[in-house]
């Protein structure tokens, strides 16, 4: 256990239709999410015990008032690694107090190099925006992943297109599997594009890509192509090749712990902090917790209470 994704909000000011339903989930009064203080005390109890790097995602974390007095407070913690995950909506006037802060590795979330594929997917008319904060990052010499989930009759065009970005700029662009995560509980009933059919989509056009050294739990698998200056991966998020190295824990932005990304909450965070829990407390269940998980994505499927219908805005992705 050595990574914690941590999702600080569920609102969001987009509505990727691979996450959320045109009209938005129902989000849970304020109160019902962990208090910044509440999430502080959290990363101060797991960063003894092993945890180098935070990942702060949503719901969209600059949504939430107070991010950037939270993210003051981990800047604090030695050794911490923190980074976010973003739409980049609303980062152009964080870029350089996110540098300032010491925040080195940003993902962005663009699914569509194209402004009406974009408007198609998110439902919003944000693409210059997030376009232009892209650049802003790279300028800004963040190491930039770009995130883009792959979807049938939406986004095709776009493996190449980013894949060409990254030719000219020193991003990781990172294609992911779709998951069942919509908010909609319903699902596709086949995967169309699998970890397999998008590397066969780019190594025909560039077949002299070449797979990267992995590091331990990494999920994407990476690729790099001759005179490109970024690199390409590839997550199995759907396809659940990765599961062995896993070295994740999450918390959702209503204080549920999640040891898998496909459990459904295997512990009320939240109400026992809220009871009173002292710091080893915390501890000694996240241990537990994390002892006890299930072997793979497959198994944390199957131990759910009921199927998936929840959205990735309230798990962080
Ligand atoms: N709002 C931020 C963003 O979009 O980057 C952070 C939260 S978002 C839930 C985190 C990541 O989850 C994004 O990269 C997004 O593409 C990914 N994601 C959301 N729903 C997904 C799904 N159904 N399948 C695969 N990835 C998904
Ligand atoms: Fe919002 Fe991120 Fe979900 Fe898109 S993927 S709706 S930006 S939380």
């Amino acid at each position: 256990m050595s990574y914690l994704r941590l999702a600080v909000t569920d609102r969001c000011n987009l509505r990727c239709s691979y996450c959320m339903p045109a009209e938005g989930i129902a989000y849970l009064p304020s109160k019902k999410l962990l208090s910044w203080e509440e999430m502080l005390r959290i990363v101060q109890v797991l960063h003894p015990m092993g945890i180098k790097k935070v990942r702060i995602t949503g719901g969209e974390p600059f949504v939430r008032n107070g991010l950037m007095d939270f993210l003051t407070e981990l800047s604090h913690l030695k050794d911490l690694e923190v980074c976010l995950t973003t739409n980049g909506v609303l980062l152009e006037s964080q870029i350089q107090n996110l540098a300032d802060l010491g925040i080195k590795s940003i993902n962005l979330s663009l699914d569509a190099l194209d402004r009406d594929r974009f408007f198609q997917i998110t439902r919003r008319d944000d693409y210059e925006i997030v376009y232009q904060n892209l650049l802003g990052l790279i300028e800004a010499n963040f190491h930039v992943k770009i995130n883009a989930v792959v979807m049938q009759g939406k986004n095709e065009a776009d493996i190449l297109a980013l894949t060409n970005f990254a030719k000219d700029h020193p991003v990781s662009v990172r294609f992911i599997e779709e998951m069942p995560f919509n908010g909609s509980g319903q699902l596709e009933p086949i995967l169309h594009w699998n970890h397999q059919r998008i590397f066969s989509e780019i190594q025909q056009a560039h077949p002299d890509i070449q797979i990267m050294p992995g590091s331990i739990g990494e999920t994407a698998t990476k690729y790099q192509i001759p005179g490109f200056s970024g690199d390409i991966g590839i997550i199995a998020a759907f396809t659940r090749t990765f599961c062995g190295t896993c070295n994740r824990v999450r918390v959702t932005a209503l204080g549920q712990v999640k040891t898998c990304l496909y459990d459904d909450g295997v512990f009320d965070l939240k109400e026992y902090l809220r009871a009173g829990a002292s710091n080893e407390e915390m501890a000694d269940t996240f241990l537990r917790l994390f002892a006890q998980r299930p072997l793979n994505g497959f198994e944390a499927e199957k131990n759910r209470k009921g199927v998936i219908q929840e959205s990735m805005t309230s798990i962080g992705g």
